[in-house]
C-alpha cells in the first residue's frame, strides 16, 4: 500500500500542477478514445512502470472539474478538507449499514443528520440518511409518501391511480422515479410556472381539486429549491397553504441543487416555510463542494423512513439497536460512507464556514449577472437569488458556443432552455472563485468569439 499511496502521492501532485497550468484539457472523442488510451483488459498485468504511465495519462487526460475554467452543470472546485474526508473513507471502507462495522463513521453520519434537522426546525420526531444522490433523494421521499398514504401498499402494491405534482421546471428524477415506484409518468402533474420559473401555487389547488374531483389520489408534491436550469425557488410557504387542506398529502422539497441555503443566513429565507415539509433533501456536493456524491435526506417522522426502507436480515443485525444501524433506513444494503468528508469539511470550516461558501457563491453570481447588465452586446434570462446565470451573446448560437468551447479546450460551460429560448448557462457554484475567475470567464469565451466568429453559427 506504502507505494501505491506514493504513487496517488505523485500523480496527484501531476494533476494539480496541470490544473493550474491548463484548466481545460483537450477532449478525445469517443471514437478516438480507445486508440489513445490502452483501457482494455487484458489476460495478464501490466508491468509497474507500464501500469503507472498509463495510469498518468488517464487522469491528465480526464476532464479537469475543479479548475477555473469549469462552469459546467452544478458542481465544481475542490474543497480541501472535504477531499481529505473522502480519502480517508477509502482508506477506512467501512459500510454504513450497522454500527458493529461503522462504528464512529456512523456516529458522525448521524450527528450530521441530527445537526440538519435541528437546523430546519423538523421536531423530535425527524430522521434521515444519506442516499446516493439527489435523484434517489427523491426517490425515497416518493417512496415514504405513497407508504404514508397508505400503510398496506408494500405489501399489497397499488391499485389506485395515485397522482404525482410537480412543477414544468423540476428535475427529470421525479419522472424516472414515478416509474420505479410503480406510480406511473402519466401520473404525474406538472404544474405551470411564472416567468421566474416558479411552480405557481394556484394552478397546484386547481389542479389538486380537478383531480380530486375526478376520482385520482393526490399523495404527493415534489417542490423545488434551486430548479435544475435558472435555479429557481418555489414558494414553500404558498405551497404548504394548499397541501395542508389535505390530509393526505406529502410535501417534499427538492433542494438537490440549493438547498444548502438553508446554511447562511443570509439567503436561508429563500427556503422559508420548509419546517412544514414532510421531506427535505440538498446535495452537499453541489453548492458544499463537498466531492460527489453527498446527497442528504430528511423527514419529519422516522417511522415513514422505518416503515419504508427497514427489512429484517439476522445475517447482517447482530449487535447494537436499530438507531445505530442504519441499514434499517437506506435504500441499499452495503453503503459507502459519504458522511465522513462532509464531517471533515462541517467541523473544520462550522456552520459559520458554510454559510459563507453559499453567500460567496451567490457574490459571484451578483458579479456576472452584472457584467452581463452592463454589456450591451448581452441578453440575461435569469434573475436575482439564482445562483445559475443564463445569458446569450451577441448572436451567437449557445448551443455552438457551449460544444465550440469545450471542442477547442477553452472552457467548460453548458447550455439550458426556458420558455422555448436557448442560452448559456453559467454556474457559480465554485466557492473557490474569486470575482476575476468570473471576470476571466467572460474574457475567455469574448476573445474566443472574436477570433472564432467566422466559423460560430449565429441565431
Ligand atoms: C442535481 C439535481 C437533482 C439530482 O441529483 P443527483 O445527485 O444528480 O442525482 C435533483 N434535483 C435537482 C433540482 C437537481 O438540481
Amino acid at each position: 500500500m506504502q507505494e501505491d499511496l506514493k504513487l496517488f502521492h505523485e500523480i496527484s501532485e501531476k494533476l494539480i500542477k496541470n490544473e493550474s497550468k491548463k484548466g481545460v484539457v483537450e477532449p478525445i472523442s469517443p471514437e478516438k478514445l480507445y486508440e489513445k488510451l490502452d483501457l482494455h483488459l487484458n489476460e495478464n498485468g501490466l508491468d509497474d512502470n507500464k501500469f503507472e504511465s498509463l495510469l498518468e495519462d488517464v487522469v491528465l487526460s480526464t476532464p479537469r472539474t475543479s479548475t477555473k475554467l469549469f462552469f459546467n452543470q452544478l458542481f465544481g472546485g475542490r474543497n480541501s478538507r472535504a477531499s481529505l474526508g473522502e480519502l480517508l473513507a477509502v482508506m477506512l471502507n467501512n459500510s454504513m449499514y450497522t454500527y458493529k462495522v461503522g462504528g464512529p463513521q456512523v456516529g458522525i453520519e448521524k450527528a450530521i443528520i441530527q445537526k440538519v434537522c435541528d437546523m430546519l426546525n423538523f421536531g423530535e420526531n425527524a430522521d434521515g440518511t444519506f442516499p446516493p444522490g439527489g435523484s434517489m433523494s427523491n426517490f425515497m421521499a416518493m417512496l415514504m409518501a405513497r407508504d404514508a398514504y397508505n400503510r398496506q401498499i408494500k405489501y399489497d402494491g397499488m391499485s389506485e391511480k395515485m397522482i404525482i405534482y410537480t412543477s414544468e421546471a423540476s428535475h427529470y428524477s421525479i419522472t424516472k422515479n414515478a416509474t420505479f415506484g410503480g406510480i406511473g409518468i402519466d401520473q404525474i402533474r406538472r404544474i405551470e410556472i411564472d416567468n421566474h420559473g416558479r411552480m405557481s401555487p394556484e394552478a397546484l389547488h386547481k389542479q389538486i381539486e380537478t383531480d380530486i374531483q375526478k376520482g385520482f389520489k393526490p399523495f404527493f408534491v415534489n417542490a423545488t429549491a434551486g430548479t435544475t436550469v435558472l435555479g429557481a425557488f418555489d414558494d414553500i410557504e404558498a405551497i404548504h397553504k394548499i397541501t395542508e387542506k389535505y390530509d393526505n398529502i406529502w410535501l417534499h422539497v427538492d433542494g438537490a441543487y440549493c438547498g444548502s441555503v438553508m446554511f447562511s443566513e443570509t439567503y436561508k429565507s429563500l427556503i422559508k416555510g420548509v419546517q412544514n415539509a414532510d421531506s427535505f433533501c440538498f446535495n452537499a456536493h453541489k453548492m458544499l463542494n463537498v466531492p460527489l456524491s453527498c446527497s442528504i435526506i430528511v423527514t419529519k417522522n422516522k417511522q415513514d423512513l422505518r416503515h419504508s426502507f427497514a427489512c429484517d436480515a439476522n445475517y447482517l443485525y447482530q449487535t447494537d439497536g436499530d438507531d445505530f444501524n442504519l441499514g434499517k433506513t437506506s435504500l441499499q444494503c452495503g453503503r459507502r460512507n459519504d458522511a465522513l468528508k462532509f464531517w471533515t469539511l462541517w467541523k473544520s470550516v462550522g456552520t459559520k464556514g458554510l454559510g459563507e461558501m453559499v453567500d460567496q457563491q451567490f457574490f459571484l453570481a451578483e458579479t456576472a449577472r452584472n457584467y452581463i447588465k452592463n454589456h450591451p452586446d448581452y441578453q440575461l434570462y435569469s434573475y436575482k437569488d439564482s445562483i445559475s446565470i443564463c445569458f446569450n451573446y451577441k448572436n451567437i448560437d449557445p448551443k455552438d458556443l457551449c460544444n465550440s468551447l469545450y471542442k477547442d479546450a477553452e472552457l467548460m460551460v453548458g447550455y439550458g432552455e426556458f420558455n422555448g429560448e436557448t442560452f448559456v448557462r453559467l454556474v457559480s457554484i465554485n466557492s473557490n472563485n474569486e470575482d476575476k475567475d468570473i471576470l476571466n470567464f467572460f474574457n475567455v469565451m469574448e476573445k474566443y468569439v472574436e477570433e472564432n466568429h467566422d466559423q460560430l453559427s449565429k441565431v
